[in-house]
């Protein structure tokens, strides 16, 4: 490991102060010190912002703000997430292990970095993720776990996280601070494709601090589940998720929230299937036909054309077991 400096914020300002000459934030460490211990990361300075907020509170409009240090095992135990928000918590509790879920924050799950192992392979592998230029060799390489949708010929990394996968779902809201302001974003827009930069995972600006994550009231999401398909039942990324909320009002859909992990460089939402379902009858063929839809775009790699056949068959149990249909 690379030397480096350590320094505790006791709060957004002081965060903000400390990393004003390149630092790195460090949320729990789960995920930022593994690349560092593997060279892939050789930050020279960081600063602790698990002092940072770690309440989840009520918003005036009937969501619910959640600090950017809340430890994943807080969030998913939640009694208003786990009621209002129950595709939130199952997919945290989809996630790592109970002792990372522990330690890892809300912040740095946003911002954790692909498990693509080329990505990791500092020493033996081309990467344009970690070094720009140098090329991909995951493109032709052992690529079972990578990308089939928005991917570039830089790049076919996957995003890991689940909880953003349910994030995209629920149409979160990112807030953020930096030295010249503050400002929100839509989580969907907060990380990228991967187009010719893929070492950029998402748009936030050198220095910017994810302060809280925004959920907006929605009746909707109580009606709301994710469903994770992996080679292991725990500890495990996942090969395909799904995350879905639904409303079936007289047989037909009225209104629908659906987004994918395991496919892409971002979490998928899954806008075609949604404008595929909408009005529909709430029934097997309409889930796969907008399952079709969605995944009409995808482009399978030589070892992962399976995931294309997976999302779709996840998809329609997924939306079939929320409507109450047979799939
Ligand atoms: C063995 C293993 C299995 C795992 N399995 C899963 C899984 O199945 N599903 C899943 O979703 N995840 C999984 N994870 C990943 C885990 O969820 C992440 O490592 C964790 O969420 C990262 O949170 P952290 O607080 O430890 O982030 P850190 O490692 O501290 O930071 C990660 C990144 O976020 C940045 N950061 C942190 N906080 C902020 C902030 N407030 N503002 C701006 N930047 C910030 C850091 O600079 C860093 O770049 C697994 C991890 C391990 C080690």
């Amino acid at each position: 490991m690379t030397p480096f400096s350590f320094n505790r914020a006791r709060d957004t300002t002081q965060a903000l102060e400390l990393a004003r000459h390149g630092a790195r934030y460090l949320g729990g460490g789960t995920n930022l010190v593994d690349l560092m211990r593997e060279t892939v990361e050789r930050p020279a300075a960081l600063v602790d912002v698990t002092g940072l907020s770690r309440d989840i509170t009520d918003t005036p409009g009937g969501g619910l703000m959640i600090g950017a240090a809340v430890t994943n095992s807080a969030l998913a135990a939640h009694p208003q997430v786990r009621t209002r928000y129950p595709v939130l918590a199952r997919a945290i509790l989809a996630g790592a292990s109970a002792q990372i879920r522990n330690m890892a924050t809300v912040g740095g799950n946003l911002l954790q970095r692909t498990r693509c192992t080329y990505f990791y392979d500092a020493e033996g592998s081309r990467c344009n993720k970690r070094q720009p230029g140098q090329g991909c060799d995951a493109k032709d390489g052992f690529n079972r776990i990578h990308a089939i949708l928005g991917a570039s010929d830089a790049c076919v990394a996957t995003h890991p996280s689940d909880m953003c996968v349910a994030f995209a779902a629920l149409d979160a809201v990112v807030h953020l601070s930096s030295a010249t302001g503050t400002r929100t974003l839509p989580l969907t827009d907060l990380h990228r494709l991967p187009g010719d930069h893929p070492q950029l995972d998402t748009v936030l600006e050198a220095g910017e601090l994810i302060t809280a994550i925004e959920l907006p009231s929605s009746p909707l999401a109580a009606h709301s589940t994710y469903r994770k398909v992996r080679d292991r039942a725990s500890y495990a990324f996942a090969l395909v998720s799904v995350a879905a909320a639904i409303q079936v009002e007289d047989g037909h859909v009225s209104d629908v929230r659906l987004a994918l992990g395991g496919v892409a460089h971002k979490p998928w939402r899954a806008t075609r299937a949604e404008a595929a379902l909408r009005g529909q009858a709430a029934t097997p063929d309409t889930f796969r036909a907008a399952a079709d839809a969605e995944l009409a775009v995808a482009v399978p790699l030589r070892d992962n054309g399976f995931k294309i056949e997976l999302a779709k068959r996840t998809i329609t149990a997924v939306l079939a077991e929320l409507a109450g249909v047979d799939a």
